[in-house]
């Protein structure tokens, strides 16, 4: 039976450190993170969200700042929205919550926001970053993946990792992550042939495709390690991930549950990458 990865303790441990960490860069630098949130229209699950964020980063000793736009907001007052927080000293990073009104183009909205403040690691600097290994902001969700395996103890060199699903914030971003870590990665998608097979090769299978309970447990090796990042709401309402929780972890040696395994990481990520804008912005003296 696999030993439950409990990703709500861990976010809590990453919150505490960078709530200790900003206390430190106060008191010794006189610096204050500062996190701008920015949500156009009125989706409900946007809304949800982005109130997390904000009392996750005032918990964190931040300053938040809030701006909850219109739907009807044109792309470029928004971008002069964004324009004016890249210029803000008081502002290290700046998060547009997706998705936005169908009348924005999401990439000009984001290729707006300076890269370092660019917190979702979504602007193509970063993520040009993580191509080549170089530094910047790493998108949250795949990174808090790293972050659930790197204090589990479960090495990532040398092993097989298996990734269900190839968007860009997370399938692609982790694959990435992954090989820069030194695993063999595989990266599946809805034309992969014979999804099952590619699954059982897996030391870990992430599955990251938004399909409730399609990773069985017969796609699981016996010991991998499975990280579920997918969040799904029934008919019934009850929350399940794209893995059958109870099949997986029959075989699994590790697995993450739904909810309280992925979820809490992202938000800890977003703080701890402003916290990292906040005191390089003062390092470079900018
Ligand atoms: P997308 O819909 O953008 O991408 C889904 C990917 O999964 C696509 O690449 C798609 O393939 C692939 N896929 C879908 N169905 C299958 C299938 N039957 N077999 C193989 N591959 C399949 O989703 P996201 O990446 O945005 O999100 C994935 C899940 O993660 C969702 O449940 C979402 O709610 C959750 N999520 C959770 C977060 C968290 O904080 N924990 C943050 C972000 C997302 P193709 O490219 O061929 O269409």
């Amino acid at each position: 039976m696999a030993e439950v990865i409990d990703g709500n303790r861990i976010a809590r441990e990453v919150r505490a450190e960078v709530r200790a960490q900003t206390l430190e860069l106060k008191e010794k630098r006189g610096i204050t993170p500062g996190l701008a949130v920015v949500l156009v229209g009125e989706d409900p699950a946007s809304k949800i969200y982005v109130g997390h964020k904000e009392k996750a980063a005032a918990e964190a000793g931040f300053l938040s700042r809030e701006y909850r736009l219109p739907a009807e907001t044109t792309e470029g007052s928004l971008r002069e929205i964004v324009a004016g927080l890249n210029a803000s000293p008081e502002i290290h990073g700046i998060l547009v919550q997706l998705p936005l009104p169908k009348h924005i183009n999401p990439d000009v909205v984001i290729e707006t926001i300076d890269p370092r403040k660019d917190v979702d690691g979504f602007h193509p600097v970063n993520i040009g970053g993580l191509f080549t290994g170089r530094p910047g902001h790493r998108a949250c969700t795949p990174l808090g993946v790293i972050e659930l395996l790197d204090r589990s103890g479960i090495a990532i060199e040398g092993k097989e990792a298996v990734i269900v699903g190839r968007s860009n914030i997370v399938g692609k971003p982790l694959a990435l992550m992954l090989l820069n870590r030194h695993a063999t990665v595989t990266i599946c998608h809805t034309r992969t042939r014979d999804l099952a097979a590619v699954a059982r090769r897996a030391d870990i299978l992430v599955a990251a495709a938004g399909r409730a309970e399609m990773v069985r447990g017969d796609m699981v090796k016996e010991g991998a390690v499975v990280i579920d990042v997918g969040i799904n709401r029934k008919a019934d309402g009850k929350l399940v991930g794209d893995v059958a929780f109870a099949e997986a972890a029959a075989r699994a040696s590790y697995i993450t549950p739904v909810p309280g395994g992925v979820g809490p990481m992202t938000i800890a990520m977003l703080l701890r990458n402003t916290l990292s804008a906040a005191s390089l912005w003062g390092e470079a003296g900018a």
